[in-house]
């Protein structure tokens, strides 16, 4: 009879999330995990990433800040940003309000 080798592999089990790095979909190409926040506490520095499509986004961190909240902040700029962007391509109504009339104090005496 002839040993079998058991491969007994562990089935990978919940694996333990990694405080300090974490994986997103990417706003801009849309493909999953592709994003990586990493946080480096000690540098007070948050670095997010795609390796598909290269965005990158840089932003400070505090004891609290988590992967998610600097992925939402990128989310935030690149809103932000893409508000300007289509602003400038289109001329914004001129919001010339007219300006009250300055109201002249003579108070000459
Ligand atoms: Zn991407």
């Amino acid at each position: 009879m002839g040993k079998r080798k058991k491969s007994s592999r562990k089935p990978t089990g919940p694996k333990r999330r990694e405080p300090l790095e974490s994986t997103f979909t990417c706003l801009f190409c849309h493909h999953d995990k592709s994003v990586t926040v990493r946080l480096d506490r000690k540098e007070g520095i948050a670095q997010l990433v795609c390796k598909v499509c290269d965005q990158r986004y840089q932003s400070k961190v505090n004891h609290l800040t988590e992967p998610i909240d600097i992925y939402s902040e990128w989310i935030d700029a690149a809103d932000a940003a893409q508000r300007e962007d289509s602003s400038i391509r289109r001329p914004v109504a001129s919001s010339s309000r007219p300006l009250p009339p300055m109201p002249v104090g003579s108070d000459e005496d």
